[in-house]
C-alpha cells in the first residue's frame, strides 16, 4: 500500500512542473508528479528550445494573465540564477486594409486596459529599425517592447529541479490510465494508494481522462 497524496499532478510538462513547483512553494509537502515518459522527453509541447512570451494578444482576456507569467518566470530566474526569458521586443506585421490590420487593432486593444505601451510603425520606420525586412510600403506594424522568447526546455528543467528541492516526487515512466473517485494507483506490479485532490496538466486526451479526485496508473 502506498501512502496517499494530497496533490497528484499528471504530466511533467511546463504546466505540470509549474504546478508542482508552486504547490511546494505554497507549503505542500506531498506532491507527486506522474509522467508517462522520461523527464525532459522530446514528445511534449514544452520540450523545444523557445516559446514566444508576449503581452499582445487578440483579446485582453489573455493579456490579463501575461504579467503574471512574466513575474513567475522572473521568480524562477531569481531562484536559479538562470536566464529563461530573453526580451527581444515583439513586432507584428500586417498589410494595411487586410484582416491582418484588424488583428493588429485587437492586439493594440488588448494592451490598452493594462497601460502596456506599444508603438504603431509604418513601413519606413520598420525598415529603418530592422533593415533585414524587405516589405512593401503598405505594411504596418505594432511593436511591443516586452515581447521575447522563453527557453522552455531549460525553464521546465528549472521548475522540476525547484519542485524536487521543495519535496515534490517525480515519477517518470508512469502512465495515468484514468481516474476514479475513491482509489487506486498502480505502478507495475499493481499497488494501491489513496489520494485526494488531483491536479491534471494533461493535454493529451484521450489517453488521459479527466482526473477528479483520485487516480489509477500503470507503470509506463
Ligand atoms: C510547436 C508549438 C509551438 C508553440 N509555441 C508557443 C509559443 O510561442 N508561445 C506560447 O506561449 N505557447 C506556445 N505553445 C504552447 C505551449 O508550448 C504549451 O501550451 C505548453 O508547453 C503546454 O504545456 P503542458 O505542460 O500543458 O503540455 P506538455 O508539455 O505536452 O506536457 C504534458 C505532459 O503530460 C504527459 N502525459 C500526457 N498524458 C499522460 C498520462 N496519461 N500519464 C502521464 N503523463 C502524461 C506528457 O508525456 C507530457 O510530458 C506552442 C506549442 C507547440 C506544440
Amino acid at each position: 500500500m502506498e501512502r496517499g497524496r494530497s496533490y497528484i499532478v499528471v504530466g511533467a510538462g511546463a504546466l505540470g512542473s509549474a504546478a508542482a513547483y508552486w504547490l511546494t512553494r505554497s507549503g505542500a509537502t506531498d506532491v507527486l508528479v506522474l509522467e508517462q515518459y522520461g523527464l525532459g522527453h522530446g514528445l511534449g509541447a514544452s520540450e523545444d528550445h523557445s516559446r514566444i512570451i508576449r503581452h499582445a494578444y487578440h483579446s485582453s482576456v489573455y493579456t490579463a494573465l501575461t504579467q503574471a507569467a512574466y513575474d513567475a518566470w522572473a521568480e524562477i530566474e531569481g531562484e536559479t540564477g538562470l536566464q529563461l526569458v530573453i526580451k527581444t521586443g515583439g513586432l507584428d506585421l500586417a498589410v494595411a486594409g487586410t484582416p491582418g490590420e484588424a488583428d493588429l487593432g485587437n492586439y493594440r486593444g488588448s494592451l490598452a486596459p493594462f497601460g502596456i505601451p506599444s508603438e504603431d510603425l509604418d513601413a519606413a520606420e520598420i525598415r529603418r529599425r530592422w533593415p533585414a525586412w524587405r516589405i512593401g510600403d503598405d505594411v504596418v506594424g505594432l511593436y511591443q517592447q516586452d515581447g521575447g522568447i522563453l527557453d522552455i526546455r531549460r525553464a521546465n528543467a528549472a521548475q522540476i529541479a525547484l519542485a524536487r528541492r521543495g519535496g515534490a516526487e517525480f515519477r517518470p515512466h508512469t502512465t495515468v490510465r484514468g481516474s476514479r473517485r475513491a482509489r487506486t494507483a498502480s505502478p507495475s506490479p499493481p499497488t494501491t494508494a489513496r489520494s485526494t485532490p488531483t491536479m491534471s496538466s494533461c493535454a493529451w486526451p484521450p489517453g488521459c481522462r479527466p482526473c477528479s479526485a483520485t487516480w489509477a496508473s500503470t507503470g509506463g
